[in-house]
Parts: structure tokens; C-alpha cells; sequence
């Protein structure tokens, strides 16, 4: 999660938690996204149409949301981190019970402890005839996640995200461990967030998904992102819809771009145009250096 210190107390208020899933491929992360987004009390409001964006944000029936990443596997995890950008404040692993303990969830069980992100384990097709969730359970202990039943504190959930069971569980679990992390951000200043995914879009130009993590994003607004810099033109949800503002958590296509950054890069609003030009090409001189540097011989 993002440092929040600069914002003092009075300013913070509670935001959604941001959700991403690790597992095995054929675990079932995809699966699990998809029923996991069908949860979504908006969706099927009229004009909501699905948009793959690189996340999303489901509204339950409490109105309480969840932002979930939905680029599954550890690669957009682990690049993410290395560029020094903290979206995920909980990871969902998923462990198909009808398997063994496979190398990407022990590598996702080691991605997650070293980003100390809090985990709740998905034990996903238990519908399956030759499903044994214990085993799970117990395989887990020797890599140092123990369960509650097993006399630990990591939240474990059996679902099937083919029968859509165990979801409901599974999302007050989300809020369970949200509500110990007491998520909040300041709303009220310029916003800053981080670049999920990028693209070059052939009728629209340079979009990128941004995930808001403080203050409010707004049509019109000046910002530097990565070494590009740009005025939001537009901003579009994860239904399709264009919006005027976005706030904490929320992921957002933001149009009006000079280029297309890098997944990771963070943006900031800035105070006007020539400061996010003279930022972003100072950006792109000392990026323009590192690649020098870094150049065989
Ligand atoms: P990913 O590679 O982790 O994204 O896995 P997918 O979501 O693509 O799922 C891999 C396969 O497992 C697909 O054929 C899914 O239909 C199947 N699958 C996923 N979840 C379940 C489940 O809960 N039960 C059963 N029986 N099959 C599932």
C-alpha cells in the first residue's frame, strides 16, 4: 500500500481494498476473476457493458467495493513491485484442490510474503469429484502459511468459481482483512496513482489503465506519468462509461496522453503543462541514460 504519511489523519478517509489473485496456471485465477466480478451489484445497470481494462471494481450489496487487478499471474505482480509500485494491498491465492501445491504457488506464497502483502488462500474446485481441500491445508503448513484450522491466522476459503460457490465467503473475508488494514487516502488533492496496463489504441491514442491510490483524478487535469506527460481528456470505467472524476482505488482509462508509459510508472497531477513537460523530459533523459548505461558493450 501506499505511504499515506504526507496526508495528515484528519484528511483520510477509508478507501477499497485492492485485490490481486496469484495461483498455478489452470488454477483457476481466471475463472475466479470473472465469478468474483458477476458479484457486482451495478453490473447490468443499463449501459454497463464489460471492459477488460486490467482492473475492476465490484460494488456489493452493503455498497462496500473491492478493486480486484485482473491481469492474473505474477508477472504484472512482481514488475509492478519492482518499480517500486504497491497496488496490492491483498493477495487472493488460488490452489486448485484437485492438484498438488504447484511452483508458481510456492512462487506466489514467496512474492507475497516478501511484498508482506496479507494472503487469503482460494482452495478453488472443490466441486470436483477428486478434491481434498485438507491436503491443501497441509501442504501449505510447509511453506509456512498456516491456516486457521491449522492454528494459524491466514484466512482460507474453499470455493468453486466454476459453481460459483464460496464466493460470498470469500468476499467477506476481502472485507475482514481490508477492515484490520483500515485502507484510507486523502480524496482532496491532486491525484497520484500507478499505470496498470498500457496501449496504443487505434481510434483513441495512448490509454492507460490508472489505478488512483490518493487524491481525486479529474477531466482536465494536468499530469506527468513515467517519462510521458499529458491533460486527462477523458476518463473511462471499468463499464464502459466515461466519468468526470475518480477517486482512491479506483482503476480508470485515462485518455489524453503524449505516449504510452509503462505499466508500474506512477503519475502525479501537476500544476500546469510546461511543469509536466519539464518533468517528463527529465524523465526521459534520465531513462534515455540508464538504457546507455545498462547497453552490452
Ligand atoms: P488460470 O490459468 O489460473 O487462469 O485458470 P482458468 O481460470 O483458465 O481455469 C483453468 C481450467 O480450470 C478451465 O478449464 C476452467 O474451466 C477450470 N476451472 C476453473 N475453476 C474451476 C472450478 O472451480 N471447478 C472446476 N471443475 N473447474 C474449474
Amino acid at each position: 500500500a501506499l505511504d499515506t504519511s504526507e496526508d495528515s489523519a484528519d484528511t483520510l478517509k477509508p478507501r477499497a481494498p485492492v485485490v490481486t489473485i496469484m495461483g498455478h496456471v489452470d488454477h483457476g485465477k481466471t475463472s475466479l476473476l470473472d465469478a468474483l466480478r458477476g458479484t457486482d451489484v451495478v453490473k447490468g445497470e443499463a449501459g454497463g457493458i464489460t471492459q477488460h481494462i486490467g482492473a475492476y471494481q465490484v460494488t456489493l450489496k452493503d455498497k462496500s467495493q473491492i478493486t480486484f487487478l485482473d491481469t492474473p499471474g505474477h508477472e504484472a505482480f512482481t514488475e509492478m513491485r519492482a518499480r517500486g509500485a504497491n497496488v496490492t494491498d491483498i493477495v487472493v491465492l488460488v490452489a486448485a484442490a484437485d492438484d498438488n501445491l504447484m511452483p508458481q504457488t510456492i512462487e506466489a506464497i514467496n512474492h507475497t510474503k516478501a511484498a508482506g502483502v496479507p494472503m487469503i488462500v482460494a482452495i478453488n474446485k472443490v466441486d470436483k469429484p477428486e478434491a481434498n481441500p485438507q491436503r491443501i491445508r497441509e501442504r501449505l503448513l510447509e511453506h509456512e502459511v498456516v491456516v486457521e484450522e491449522m492454528g494459524g491466522d491466514t484466512q482460507n476459503v474453499e470455493v468453486s468459481a466454476l459453481k460459483k460457490t464460496g464466493l460470498d465467503e470469500l468476499v467477506e473475508k476481502i472485507q475482514i482483512q481490508a477492515e484490520l488494514l483500515e485502507l484510507a487516502a486523502n480524496p482532496d488533492r491532486p491525484a497520484e496513482g500507478s499505470v496498470i496496463e498500457a496501449k496504443l489504441d487505434k481510434g483513441r491514442g495512448p490509454v492507460a489503465t490508472v489505478l488512483v491510490q490518493r487524491g481525486t483524478l479529474k477531466v482536465g487535469d494536468v499530469f506527468v506519468v513515467g517519462a510521458e506527460s499529458g491533460k486527462v481528456r477523458a476518463l473511462v470505467d471499468d463499464k464502459g462509461r466515461q466519468i468526470k472524476q475518480a477517486g482512491p482505488s479506483t482503476p480508470v482509462e485515462v485518455l489524453g496522453l503524449s505516449g504510452v508509459p509503462s505499466a508500474g510508472d506512477p503519475l502525479q497531477v501537476v500544476e500546469n503543462e510546461a511543469r509536466a513537460r519539464e518533468v517528463a523530459e527529465y524523465r526521459a533523459g534520465v531513462i534515455q541514460q540508464k538504457r546507455t548505461t545498462n547497453a552490452p558493450a
